[in-house]
């Protein structure tokens, strides 16, 4: 499985950014492709031309292109595609699949009305099924008609490949519109025509469209085309099992990337989304989850948003990634973000160093690197602190004592600390009151890396600005400091 050539598409409307749930199902759709060795399409399905727009179409190739997936052949727009559909609405009406519908609006809707209140479904009656000839070129004559599909007698089924078979009874569907009267083809009926044209063999998707599958597959059998092979996967819902709102995972990507998640993060925690793999390994980088990718570890149970998984998975890619590609990353983002961080390579392999092992996104590196570059605003509670005679007293210590060092090493930093806790212990004070005061005023933070490190990330010029900076800001002072 699968016996034939793949060829797969991803088909978004064009009416918004690719959100979780969608981008799951292109990243689904480009693993099937990639795995079975075949070809990943993409169509925009930009038809409803009040809501498609260019930015859409831009973003979501941009977000595509973002996650390494990138289409086999160049985008297909649905709406330059209104003449093939006219010409499969007429094989239709020439067989009588197909019929044009006069009824208003208003009509319609009154007949919704009266169905609802008599406890009836609300579907379309078939009042223009059999208008005769004359009838039709009469009303034809006064308004453009919409064309409904002659649903047949017996309902329709389909063979899902992960549900098995999906019987359709006729009372689950009315004779269905397949073209507006602005000759724009309906979803149902543009897609199987697509799809179609385009030699799509497997069509992957959410259970949402099992309902239009049907229709779809009634579609196809009155052209007398055989219809791609189906998978429906399960819904993703919100970490409460409910459905999946903002709070949750309903971010567009852009999102994600903003928030400092890397590409690989994403792409492999949204294909856990749908699919496990056989040996419940978790972490893939792309090409790996290619090649494990098999579509009978699909799933049809709903995929739950963990955002908990999501920084579990970040975390083991970033520490994955070498340190070239962090520090070009993380100095893009900087950017991005208007935060100068002008620094070397070394200073970034420093930070590097002491935080990959910890932080789960370029995104927190890039806020660390913020902590540890130019001056430090304190909060007023920890200015505070630096009023305090014996505080004042250990900053001055370290202070002078950096002044005096030359360089800055990692065993240097340590005995410049080793030396101020000796110094203040032969006084009778305790480490604690030596390195939580140094620590908030290099950091403002009561807790982070050894303070070595912290030393080694802002150098000897910065520790001591750091120092008297934290000496200044003191609300007043007390006591000899
Ligand atoms: N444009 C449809 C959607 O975004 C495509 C569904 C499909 O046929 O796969 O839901």
């Amino acid at each position: 499985m699968p016996t034939k050539e793949v060829k797969v598409r991803f088909a978004p409307s064009p009416t918004g950014d690719l959100h979780l749930g969608t981008a799951r199902i292109a990243v689904l759709n480009w693993l099937y492709a990639r795995h079975y060795e075949g070809q990943f399409l993409l169509r925009f399905e930009d038809t409803d031309a009040k809501r498609s727009e260019v930015k859409y179409v831009e973003s979501i190739l941009a977000d595509l292109d973002w996650m390494g997936i990138v289409p086999d052949e160049p985008p297909v727009f649905q709406s330059q595609r209104v003449e093939i559909h006219a010409g499969y609405l007429e094989t239709l009406l020439k067989d009588g699949s197909a019929y044009p519908c006069f009824c208003t609006d208003d009509e319609l809707r009154a007949e919704r009305e009266k169905a609802t209140a008599k406890g009836r479904p609300p579907r379309y009656s078939g009042k223009c099924r059999n208008l005769s000839a004359a009838e039709t070129e009469q009303k034809a004559g006064e308004s453009d008609p919409s064309y409904r599909i002659n649903v047949p007698k017996g309902g329709t089924s389909f063979r899902d490949i992960l549900r098995g078979e999906m019987q359709f009874p006729e009372s689950a569907f009315d004779d269905f519109v397949i073209m507006r009267s602005n000759g724009v083809a309906s979803y149902n009926f543009a897609v199987v025509v697509d799809d179609h044209e385009m030699g799509i063999t497997h069509v992957l998707r959410g259970e949402d469209h099992l309902s239009n599958t049907a229709r779809q597959q009634v579609v196809a059998d009155a052209l007398n085309i055989s219809a791609p092979e189906y998978l429906h996967v399960g819904l993703v819902v919100g970490a409460d099992g409910s459905k999946l709102s903002k709070r949750d995972g309903a971010r567009t990507l852009g999102e994600f990337r903003d928030e400092g998640y890397s590409a690989e993060a994403v792409l492999n925690y949204v294909a856990l989304l749908g699919w496990s793999s056989a040996t419940q390994a978790e972490v893939f980088k792309p090409k790996d989850l290619c090649d494990a990718f098999e579509w009978k570890r699909l799933s049809t149970s709903p995929g739950r948003w963990d955002p908990a998984k999501l920084k579990w998975i970040a975390g083991e890619h970033f520490r994955q990634m070498s340190s070239a590609v962090l520090t070009k990353d993380a100095r893009n983002q900087a950017l991005e973000l208007g935060i100068i961080v002008e620094r070397s390579d070394d200073w970034w392999q420093q930070l590097i160093n002491v935080f990959q092992g910890e932080l789960y996104d370029v995104g927190e590196l890039v806020e660390q690197a913020r902590l540890y570059s130019g001056s430090l605003r304190y909060s007023d509670d920890v200015a505070a602190r630096f009023s305090d005679p014996l505080t004042r007293n250990v900053l001055s210590d370290f202070l002078d004592s950096i002044q005096e060092s030359v360089e800055l090493s990692e065993t240097g930093a340590q005995e410049l600390i080793d030396a101020t806790k000796r110094r203040f212990k032969d006084q009778g004070v305790g480490p604690g009151k030596v390195m939580l005061p140094i620590r908030f005023a290099l950091t403002a933070k009561k807790s982070g890396p050894e303070l070595r490190y912290c030393l080694l990330i802002l150098g000897r010029d910065g520790a001591m600005e750091r120092l008297s900076g934290a000496l200044d800001a003191a609300p007043e002072r007390i006591g000899n400091g």
